[in-house]
Formats: structure tokens, sequence, C-alpha cells
């Protein structure tokens, strides 16, 4: 049940801005913004380290049944990068040896990957606390009718993306007829006791711009999602978070042809918080690939930057002490998350 009018990934039109090399020589080529590493200097933040690591973030693919224009993964149904069973493996026994935790699953749609079920089992089994970056339409797909089921019997953290709490502009983002299904996925949550009070069952929502903007603030946007989700749709959830859009992928190319390239990155740039800065996520979260390569966060994966020299690279070789300190790659994206009061959706990003 793929949605109809989608937009191919950047991979499959075949753009120009498909490999990652070229995202980054544009974005190291903007001339709106001073380079990244300037405000951090300023900070005193330059070079960013980590600060531990309390977030073990698992990718586990690319593939998703939505094709949204915003998304930094270039997501899509004829994605078919997957973590194997034996990279889930090497994640599992590197979690074991550490005492990391949350344990955030994402993707693409995480819950399509044959091994969703297996890691979630292993990490609640460790007892961890896990959290799934859910599309909410990927609930409604007949391969996935007991995942609500599923999510709750493990007492999974759900973390779901909604732009808007409008048909109009959900579906200008994420694909004509997300909206609707959006709706009764956490219809469906909801019944399964997600976001209703002393049900223990967290349900925390995401929006992002619909569009080249900041997102606003927080407090004052949860309460306009939560009244209007319930007076339309009955709707209840326990935190909104808001994040902003990062100048990469999908959202950097509709940048570009919109013209906003430009304005976007200076509007970030300006909007630099160094308190957001010194609390950005990949100080405390480390990033695996569906590959098993090890990356700072998951937006560095996407654009293919590994951790620097001197660190182990890979989940087979992962060392916690040797993580722990590391100093972390910034470039130009950066601004993304540091901009206003920061991008802050419990620790990690959803696509
Ligand atoms: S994009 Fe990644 S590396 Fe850069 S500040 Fe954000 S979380 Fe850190």
């Amino acid at each position: 049940m793929l949605l109809s009018t989608m937009p191919l990934t950047l991979l499959a039109r075949q753009s120009p801005l498909a490999p990652s090399s070229e995202q980054l020589r544009l974005l190291e080529a903007t001339t709106s913004c001073p380079s990244f590493d300037k405000p951090m200097q300023q900070a005193r933040l330059f070079p960013l380290r980590a600060t531990g690591i309390s977030v073990f973030q698992i990718n586990v693919g690319k593939l998703c049944n939505q094709t949204c224009k915003h998304c930094h993964v270039d997501a899509g149904p004829e994605r078919t990068e997957s973590m194997s069973r034996d990279t889930a493996e090497l994640c599992v026994q590197a979690l074991a040896k550490t005492d990391i935790p949350t344990v955030d699953i994402t993707g693409g749609a995480p819950e399509l990957n044959p091994n969703f079920r297996w890691l979630v089992e292993q990490a609640r089994g460790m007892g961890r606390h896990v959290m799934d970056r859910c599309n909410l339409s990927v609930l409604l797909l007949p391969s996935q009718s007991d995942l609500g089921e599923f999510l709750a019997s493990h007492r999974v953290e759900i973390v779901a993306s909604l732009p808007y709490y409008r048909a109009s502009q959900t579906d200008a983002q994420r694909g004509d007829g997300v909206f609707e299904k959006s709706m009764q996925g956490l219809q469906l949550l909801n019944l399964l006791g997600y976001g209703m009070p002393d049900s223990g069952l967290v349900l925390n929502l995401v929006c992002n711009p619909v569009g080249a903007f900041l997102p606003p603030k927080q407090d004052a946007i949860e309460t306009q999602f939560r009244r209007e989700l319930r007076a339309r749709h009955g709707i209840e959830f326990n935190h909104l978070y808001t994040i902003t859009n990062m100048p990469i992928s999908r959202f950097l190319e509709f940048l570009i042809e919109s013209g906003n390239y430009d304005g976007y990155m200076e509007r970030l740039a300006n909007a630099f918080n160094p308190g957001a800065a010194a609390g950005v996520m990949c100080r405390y979260t480390i990033s695996i690939g569906w590959d098993g390569t090890l990356y700072d966060c998951d937006f560095n994966q996407m654009l293919d930057l590994p951790l620097v020299h001197g660190v182990p690279s890979h989940i087979r070789d992962f060392d916690h002490m040797k993580l722990d300190h590391r100093h972390i790659v910034t470039r130009n994206h950066c601004y993304g998350c540091t901009a206003g009061s920061g991008s802050s959706c419990g620790g990690a990003v959803t696509s």
C-alpha cells in the first residue's frame, strides 16, 4: 500500500544532489553564513566533544512506505539499504557490554526491517528504554496489522512525525492522504493506551516547519496541537517536540529549487544559540548505520561523514570508553541543530 502521488527519491531521480559529496560541496561553499566553526569557536565549543553516550541510535535502513519532501534520509519504497541480522546481532552484542539506557531505532520506516522486532525484544530484554521513530502510516500496512500491539506489549516509546494538525500542510510535505492515515494511526495507538494518562505508554509527536522557516516555540505549538487534535480527531499524546529542517538531502533540494537556500542558511546562522550548541544530540548519542558504520548523528550518517580517525569506526569494534569523549565531526549543516532553542525531539531525529 504505497502512496500514489509520491515524488521519487533523489537517488531514483538520479538527482545531482543524490551523492552526499555534492551536498557537502554546496554546504561548504555557502556564502550567506560564516563557517560553522566560527560561532563554535566564539562559544568555546570548538572542536565539539562528546560528553558520554546515553542514546544508542540504530538506523536500520532507508526503506520507507512514504517519500516525504523534507526527508533527510532520502528514504522511500525503492531503497534497498537494510540492516542484516548479522549487523543487528553486532549491535546487540555491543549494547550488552554497556549500560547505555536508551535504544533509539530509526530508518526509513524502521518497522519494515525484518530485524526490527528482534532488536526491540533484545534491547527490552536487557532492560533498556526503546524508542521507535514511527511515521504512523506504517501502522496501517496489512503486513503490520499487529505492530501497535507489539510496540505496546514491549512498552516501546513512540516518537511520531506529524508536521501539522491540518491535512493540507501535512500532505503537502508527506504525500497525499498521509494526514488521514496518520490520524487513523494515532487513534489506533490511543486505543492501545498510548498517550493516555497513567498507561505508561508514551506517545510523542514531532513537528517540523512546512517550508523554509524556523520552528515555532515548542510550548505554544504543543498547546495548539493538543487542542486541535483532541477537538477534531479525539487524539491524545504526551509531548510535542519541534525540529528544524536540516539543509541536506531532499530539503536541500527544495531550498535550492525554491530559491530559499541562501536565505535559509543565513536565518539559521543568525539564530545560532550557544546554549543549544552546548546541548546538541551528538554529544550524548552514537549513531549506527544500516551496515554497522558508526557516526556522530543520523545527519552525519546521511552525509557519509564518519567518525574522526583514532576511534572505532564500525559496530564490531565498539568501545564505549574510546567513543565517550570523541571529537565530533561538524560542518555547516550543523547550524540546523543550533538555531533558536535547538532541535529537541527526545535526543534524536525522526525521518
Ligand atoms: S548535525 Fe549532527 S554533528 Fe552536527 S550538531 Fe547536529 S547532531 Fe551534532
